[in-house]
């Protein structure tokens, strides 16, 4: 049962041009109605499976959109809904997604006094005209600025989202942007490479003749960060995420070994037992819904033991702790009949240098990294 809760906020004030996620302008009276939302539709999956409250919470993780659009007043709604259903004793980590738009003396008082210790702030590039054209609503300084107001509020534990191999980044521009993350004394750097998804401002874009950086400028770009962020002291603990020792995101990483999650707002998405189910991304149905106490609607998987434990197992290839086959068959054993073969055809891809074998366990090299995708669709 899930020790992990991710919170969906699905409000912006705006829309980057890449942006796939679900978020949505609203009105001040949406917003404020949906504060409470995420703890009643806990209380609906509660009615259905009783076990969910047994497992003690360990992480929390509020991302969106943007959570502080809910206001101040909003946020401390939402954690006192939630700590009257849930004991935070218990929380290790509890993350907020910032923009620097939001990031006020205000807020980050706030997020202090409900009890988050790990901030993540989205910066994308420290290059106003980049920021601009990419439909980001702060420049460069608001960036810096919404980092040195959260470290001077105490949050020792602060990261940003940057994103490689965006249009008209050059090597020596990226550079800057690199360098500038390394000097601001942050835990945590997550680099993201530029991905079109459909139906965005920049798919449009790009149907009308936007050029992107091919894969290998793509690939250049994040070697580049590997670099500069290595000689930091940020190691590359999974495919798209940096850390100081000790301060890997521990919500991302129960995700990625396999654990269980609930996931609670319109598009948000859980993984409990053997099933997977995500919230379809409709705001006003999702509120329709758990108004009236009912689960709000989406789509469920169900699997077999044996499919349930090979994805939770073969997505740790993502980080650099690679898997030990052994004991994940020991942890799971409707994966007995599959263990030698993902054993034999990981050996197999070593031999091209897409794997290594590590002490027991398996992961793969700085080119399967760049393949990472395509050697987990072949081993599900
Ligand atoms: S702030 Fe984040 S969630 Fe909102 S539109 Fe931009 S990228 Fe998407």
């Amino acid at each position: 049962m899930p020790s992990h809760l991710y919170i969906h906020v699905p409000f912006c004030d705006g829309k980057c041009h890449y942006c796939g996620f679900f978020s949505v302008v609203a009105a001040p009276s949406v917003i404020e109605l949906y504060s409470t939302l995420p703890a009643r539709e806990y209380d609906c999956h509660l009615a259905r499976l009783p076990e969910l409250g047994k497992a003690p919470l360990r992480t929390l993780y509020m991302g969106g959109g943007t959570p502080a659009m809910l206001g101040n007043d909003g946020l401390k709604r939402l954690a006192d809904a939630l700590a009257k259903r849930l004991s935070f004793d218990t929380l290790e980590e509890w993350t907020v997604e910032i923009t620097p738009a939001s990031a006020s003396a205000a807020l980050f008082a706030t997020l202090s006094a409900i009890g988050v210790n790990r901030v993540s702030i989205g910066v994308q590039s420290f290059d106003d005209t980049i920021l601009k054209r990419i439909g980001r609503r702060h420049d460069a300084q608001a960036a810096v600025a919404a980092i040195k107001r959260a470290q001077d509020a105490g949050f020792a534990n602060t990261g940003i989202d940057l994103i490689a191999g965006l249009p008209d980044v050059t090597p020596a521009l990226w550079s800057e942007t690199l360098d500038r993350a390394i000097s601001l004394s942050l835990t945590h750097l997550s680099v993201y490479a530029l991905t079109v998804e459909s139906g965005t401002p920049l798919a449009q874009q790009v149907e009308d003749g936007l050029e992107l950086p091919g894969d290998d400028d793509q690939l250049a770009a994040l070697d580049q960060a590997e670099a500069a962020f290595g000689e930091a002291g940020f190691a590359r603990y999974e495919i798209s995420n940096y850390a100081l020792p000790g301060f890997e995101c521990r919500h991302n990483l129960a995700v990625w070994r396999g654990y269980d999650y609930l996931g609670l707002g319109p598009a948000a998405a859980s993984r409990v037992g053997r099933m997977r189910w995500t919230n379809s991304k409709d705001l006003e149905e999702y509120i329709g819904n758990v108004k009236n106490d009912t689960p709000p609607p989406g789509e469920s998987t169900a699997f077999d033991a044996a499919e349930d434990a090979e994805e939770r197992v073969i997505f740790a290839l993502r980080l650099s702790e690679g898997i030990d086959l052994a004991a994940e068959a020991r942890r799971f054993p409707a994966l007995a009949g599959r263990v030698d073969a993902w054993e034999q055809r990981l050996a197999d891809l070593a031999v091209p240098g897409i794997t290594e074998r590590v002490g027991d366990r398996w992961r793969l090299t700085a080119r399967g990294r760049e393949v990472c995708d395509a050697v987990l669709r072949e081993l599900v």
